[in-house]
């Protein structure tokens, strides 16, 4: 079956056609992103009002586009699935009304994916993973490990109690005046860096919860580059380096708990971990975590970047887990703005 996938609910316009056959393998036939860092860059962040608009003026051709490299007609898709949320509103309305008119125009089931269990199943499409696996979700938005027991049956574990890592890399940039979007700017610094030089915090590490905050890092490097100035290449680097430390720190740690607690709790499975999000394109990041996937005897699987940032192949996917299982929506769905992965209302009848 093919699936036509449409993200919006950032600064992504995406659209991709990807395929499922019956046994539940995954196939991509084209993916297109087209990211709006130009529209956004001098504003150092993304701009809600902005971003939908570009969406509006893009979306029509990347979907054209996803047909075209598909080598496909949008009638022969089996199904529209485009992100209902959580995002921001103005631009999930663009990429969901787009879908809803496809598909009555087509005659084609609908599926409104829930953003984050796109993150969450695009393992199983790049690397055939079964359920149940721990998902660790590090993108600009979220940070979370969730337990995907099914299509639909997740089990939050921990989250962030404020900022998302990538939300501290990206302030972490812009206190040092690295540019946006900050994750690839402050690896690339931090290379050049003493990741010892500054002893920065690792919050919550000490507590048994599986949560994360970052604000109390993120403040720390402002005080170090307020008392610094002005700062020095070496300091910046410096800092970057040290910055990342602490945050690979946190994350290893932490996800070596989780994995220790999926060994306790489902001691009939193999212990897997699945990194999904943008900044699981950090090299050291991905060190740590295998690191700790290592030290508890679990796999780890960390999909490529391009399908670990936001792109239409996890949506489309997503909705061709949901189309499998029979689950499709009405064209009266709406988007949401928030819509937390462990609600009742993910779940669907039977798992695959
Ligand atoms: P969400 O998916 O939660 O709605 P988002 O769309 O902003 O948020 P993604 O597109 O998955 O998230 O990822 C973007 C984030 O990943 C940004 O915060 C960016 O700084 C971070 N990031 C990207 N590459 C790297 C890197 N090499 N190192 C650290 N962080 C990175
Ligand atoms: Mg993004
Ligand atoms: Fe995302």
């Amino acid at each position: 079956q093919a699936v036509l996938g449409i993200e919006t609910s950032c600064d992504e316009t995406a659209a991709a056609i990807v395929l499922r056959d019956q046994s539940g393998k995954g196939g991509i036939r084209s993916n297109v992103v087209r990211s709006q860092l130009e529209e956004h860059a001098q504003y150092g962040g993304v701009v809600p009002e902005l971003a939908a608009r570009a969406h509006v003026t893009h979306l029509d051709r990347i979907i054209a586009e996803a047909a075209r490299q598909a080598d496909m007609e949008l009638s022969e898709v089996d199904a529209i699935a485009a992100t209902a949320g959580p995002g921001l509103i103005g631009g999930v309305l663009v990429g969901l009304t787009t879908a809803k008119a496809l598909a009555a125009a087509l005659g084609k089931p609908l599926v409104a994916v829930n953003h984050l269990e796109a993150h969450a199943l695009t393992a199983r499409l790049t690397d055939g993973v079964t359920f149940p696996y721990l998902m660790l979700l590090v993108s600009g938005g979220h940070s979370q490990f969730v337990l995907v027991r099914g299509v639909g049956d997740y089990e939050r574990w921990g989250s962030t109690i404020d900022d998302a890592l990538g939300e501290a890399f990206d302030k972490v940039a812009k206190l040092l005046s690295l540019g946006h979007p900050g994750g690839p700017a402050v690896e690339r610094t931090a290379l050049n860096g003493d990741p010892k030089r500054f002893a920065f915090p690792r919050p919550l590490l000490r507590e048994q919860r599986l949560d994360f905050s970052f604000s109390g890092l993120k403040t720390a490097v402002r005080l170090e580059a307020e008392k610094r100035q002005p700062l020095s290449d070496q300091d910046v680097a410096d800092i970057a380096a040290s910055f990342q430390a602490a945050a690979c720190d946190v994350v290893g740690t932490r996800t070596r708990q989780a994995l220790e607690r999926f060994r306790a709790e489902l001691p009939e499975h193999p212990p897997q971990l699945v990194v999904a999000g943008g900044v699981a394109a950090n090299k050291q990041i991905g060190a740590a975590l295998r690191a700790a996937a290592e030290a508890t005897g679990a796999r780890v699987v960390i999909p490529p970047p391009a399908l670990c940032t936001d792109n239409g192949a996890m949506v489309a996917w997503a909705g061709a887990e949901r189309l499998a299982l029979g689950v499709t929506d009405g064209l009266d769905v709406v988007a949401r703005p928030r819509w937390p992965l462990d609600l009742p209302d993910m779940k669907v009848a039977s798992d695959a």
